[in-house]
């Protein structure tokens, strides 16, 4: 019998190898997730965990010897591991999840040599992230030549915001040189968008603010389905404070510790990145469910911080569209924290927003109180399934049977 074409969805990080393999059932449009997991703690203690579809642990192995394990051999212990796994089904094509696409990419794309150079050329806008996701690419290319492999990213879904969201008011020199809003989570947001808009079509035209709260977290403005205004922008410093970043604040305040700190680069970039935000502002924890459970003042008040911000960034996020027709929570927090949404919410009341306690302590979508003029809705984010949809539209015809 012949075999069936799978997708694997790669999310390569600093420290952390995710992956996702997914069937194109033939009878069906719809991807059925076949396996799942990762590879943690790489640069120290390696650790592959694998899932299957009913979320079974499937496999779990911990490297001892860190100083023999380079990526490359974790890439292909993965890859082996799945090919061994996978009784009817064929890896056809790999999607990557790519942080930066830069001015001009604003859809996904095979990955070829040239695509590639410009993505090695993006480095230094997304340094921290850039090199990870793309290290994949040049292995795969080299150990399976013919495997089809495409980028997918996480900027695309923002590329085309009006200028005036994406302009930061520096000298004109530097926005033409690339120092300007981008945004992020772009997968999540395209994801939560198409889905929401199928369950509620009614809302295709209208004013959607959506809120991709998680250990990462942004805000974005949809309208029509596209991107108007987003909270990240040059780098995912900017905006809303997150598990360990600052989100945004006063660049004065950078200026003031590189004076009086004498605080060189890789002193304000460890503060910026890692000693900020919920770790921070708590001196607990960069986690929002250890907060909310801690009855220390601190972490009350990193929690309070938290949705003050928020609050404020939608209200900023629905001018800059002109409007605001309907509400909706996603990712980590988003989804699984009725407290954090309840909080959030309360702060909207003067802009009609009015959520119902029943719905949103349960696993309702719809969380809306009757009498709320915004509707309130969570849909939880799928990043990798998005990933794996545009890998087989760019692919087009070729991902029949393989
Ligand atoms: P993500 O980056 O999307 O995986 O989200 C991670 C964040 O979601 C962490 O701060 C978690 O503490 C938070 N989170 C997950 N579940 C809950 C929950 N039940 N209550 C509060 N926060 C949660």
């Amino acid at each position: 019998m012949a075999k069936k074409s799978a997708i694997l969805v790669l999310n390569a990080g600093s420290s952390s190898l995710k992956f996702s393999v997914f069937r194109q059932s033939s009878d069906s449009v719809e991807l059925e997730t076949l396996l799942s997991g990762q590879v943690s703690g790489i640069g120290s203690t390696a650790k592959f965990e694998a899932k299957g579809a009913d979320r079974r642990s499937l496999a779990e192995h911990v490297w001892d010897d860190k100083d023999s394990l380079c990526r490359d051999t974790l890439l292909l212990y993965v890859l082996r591991w799945i090919q061994s796994s996978l009784i009817d089904d064929d890896i056809v094509a790999v999607g990557h999840r790519v942080v930066h696409g830069g001015q001009s990419l604003d859809r996904p794309m095979p990955v070829t040599q040239d695509l590639l150079e410009e993505l090695y050329g993006l480095i230094p806008l997304a340094p921290l992230h850039q090199p990870h996701n793309l290290a994949p690419m040049r292995i795969l290319g080299k150990s399976y030549p013919d495997l089809e492999q495409v980028a997918c990213f996480d900027t695309a879904f923002h590329r085309n915001q009006p200028w005036v969201a994406r302009t930061f008011a520096l000298p004109q020199e530097l926005t033409n040189e690339g120092v300007c809003s981008y945004g992020f989570h772009g997968l999540s947001y395209e994801y939560v968008t198409k889905h929401l808009l199928d369950i509620r079509p009614d809302l295709a035209d209208k004013h959607i603010v959506i809120c991709h709260l998680g250990n990462g977290s942004s805000i974005c403005a949809v309208k029509g389905g596209r991107s108007m205004d987003t909270s990240m922008g040059f780098s995912a410093l900017d905006g809303l404070p997150m598990g360990t970043r600052t989100g945004s604040i006063d660049p004065g305040v950078i200026l003031y510790l590189m004076r009086e700190k004498q605080m060189g680069l890789d002193e304000l970039e460890d503060l910026l990145y890692r000693r900020s935000g919920l770790l921070g502002v708590s001196g607990l924890s960069n986690d929002m469910k250890i907060l909310q459970e801690s009855d220390e003042p601190q972490a009350a008040q990193a929690v309070e911080l938290f949705c003050f911000r928020v609050a404020k960034e939608i209200a900023a996020l629905a001018s800059s569209m002109g409007g605001f027709d309907a509400l909706v929570f996603t990712a980590g927090i988003g989804e699984n924290s009725p407290q954090i949404r309840s909080m959030i919410s309360e702060r909207l009341a003067w802009l009609g927003v009015k959520i119902s306690a029943e719905a949103n302590a349960g696993k309702a979508f719809d969380i809306s109180g009757v009498d709320s003029k915004v509707p309130v809705f969570v849909v939880p984010t799928n990043e990798e399934l998005m990933i794996a949809k545009h890998t087989i539209s760019v692919l087009g015809q070729r991902m029949g049977e393989a």
